[in-house]
């Protein structure tokens, strides 16, 4: 290494280095402090989020409508530790895929930063700046404006029979936990060993499921000019699930079946009328049943909005703050929204922890 640090940089890592570790809390808090990407589009649903089970379009109605009264999420290291090795491994996979010359899709130069569109194996140098292999995979922007989704799917293979899209999904404990209670449980009683775990894993989990099957719909709805060949014939999804203890891998292929996302389509449907009419969706089954005594409702930052609104609130129940300003004027309904896939909620839903 060359030249010495600044006096700045030695003055921010004085201030930062105040424990017993030689430099592991200074990274901590480093990493705590960098500013998150910022790049998620508060306006729309995401499939990672409307696909967990307990999904209520209530809440995604106010989070839109009315964001200033959310609670910002607040990650620690360990789990921004588990976002970033779950980017790692996607973009692993990616780049063999790409190397493959079998990743279709949105590529931006690293070094002038333009974009272009295609098939790995025809992409060349860089027509702007003449690199020749700059190329970063951008993946492919999905969306379906009726329903106010916008995603991005991991990848679209161009495989010798059709082209089929792609989904890395890195599986650990917390993974399990979240996604299949029973499976976590016998594991925890010793009933079954970790190894055991992971081969009873003979399909993708329910979540994982229906949110590929929302990004084979989004495909279907491709209404971009580039890629119109190719997107809305796609009617698979292959699943690659890398199990983080041990890197052992499996895959998944699943055919579209509308039926499996009936539920997740109308709450979104209900979303997006509602956002345009200004009437938030009914609430869930499940929290109605409860009148609002469901964890979920419990840690909800529009707990006190959604119960008020109609003679079902329970006794007890403040009302809201409607002085608060009204949030701005929602967009139409964007033709396709071509906005960088909200990294963090990827990255949660990659990790099981949201
Ligand atoms: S309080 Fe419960 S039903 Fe109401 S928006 Fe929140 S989670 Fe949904
Ligand atoms: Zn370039």
């Amino acid at each position: 290494m060359s030249g010495s640090p600044t006096s700045k940089a030695l003055d921010t890592y004085a201030k930062t280095h105040k424990d017993t570790t030689v430099v592991l809390g200074a990274i901590e808090r480093h990493v705590l402090q960098r500013p998150d990407d910022g790049d998620r589009d508060m306006t729309q649903l995401h499939p990672s989020e409307i696909s967990k089970n307990r999904w209520c379009p209530t809440k995604d109605y106010f989070s839109i409508a009315v964001p200033h009264l959310a609670i910002p999420e607040d990650f620690g290291f360990q789990t921004l530790r588990i976002f970033e090795e779950g980017h790692d491994i996607h973009a692993k996979w990616q780049l063999w895929l790409k190397e493959m010359g079998i990743l279709w899709g949105k590529w931006k130069c690293f070094r002038c930063e333009i974009y272009t569109w295609g098939q790995s194996c025809d992409l060349g140098p860089c027509p702007r700046c003449g690199h020749p292999d700059p190329w970063l995979y951008k993946e492919a922007p999905l969306s379906l404006p009726s329903h106010a989704l916008i995603g991005h799917t991991d990848g679209v293979l161009i495989l010798p029979d059709k082209p089929r899209l792609l989904e890395v999904k890195s599986i650990g404990l917390g993974t399990v936990r979240v996604m299949n209670g029973s499976l976590y449980d016998s594991f925890l009683k010793g009933e079954i060993t970790m190894d055991q775990m992971w081969w009873r894993i003979k399909r993708p989990f329910a979540a994982h499921i229906r949110q590929g099957m929302l990004y084979l719909r989004m495909a279907m709805a491709w209404n971009l000019l580039i890629g119109h060949q190719i997107m809305p014939k796609i009617n698979e999804i292959v699943f690659i699930y890398e199990w983080k203890p041990t890197q052992k891998v499996k895959e998944f292929v699943l055919t579209y079946n509308e039926q499996l996302i009936d539920s997740q389509l109308a709450g979104a449907k209900a979303v997006a009328d509602g956002l345009r009419y200004g009437i938030a969706p009914s609430r869930p089954a499940w929290a109605e049943e409860r009148k609002m005594d469901t964890p979920a409702c419990r840690k909800c930052a529009y707990r006190t909005l959604c119960w008020s609104t109609n003679d079902q609130s329970p006794p007890g129940v403040v009302q809201p703050d409607l002085t608060a300003p009204a949030p701005a004027a929602l967009p139409a309904a964007p033709v396709l929204t071509i906005k960088r896939a909200p990294a963090a909620a990827r990255r949660r839903a990659m990790a099981g922890v949201g």
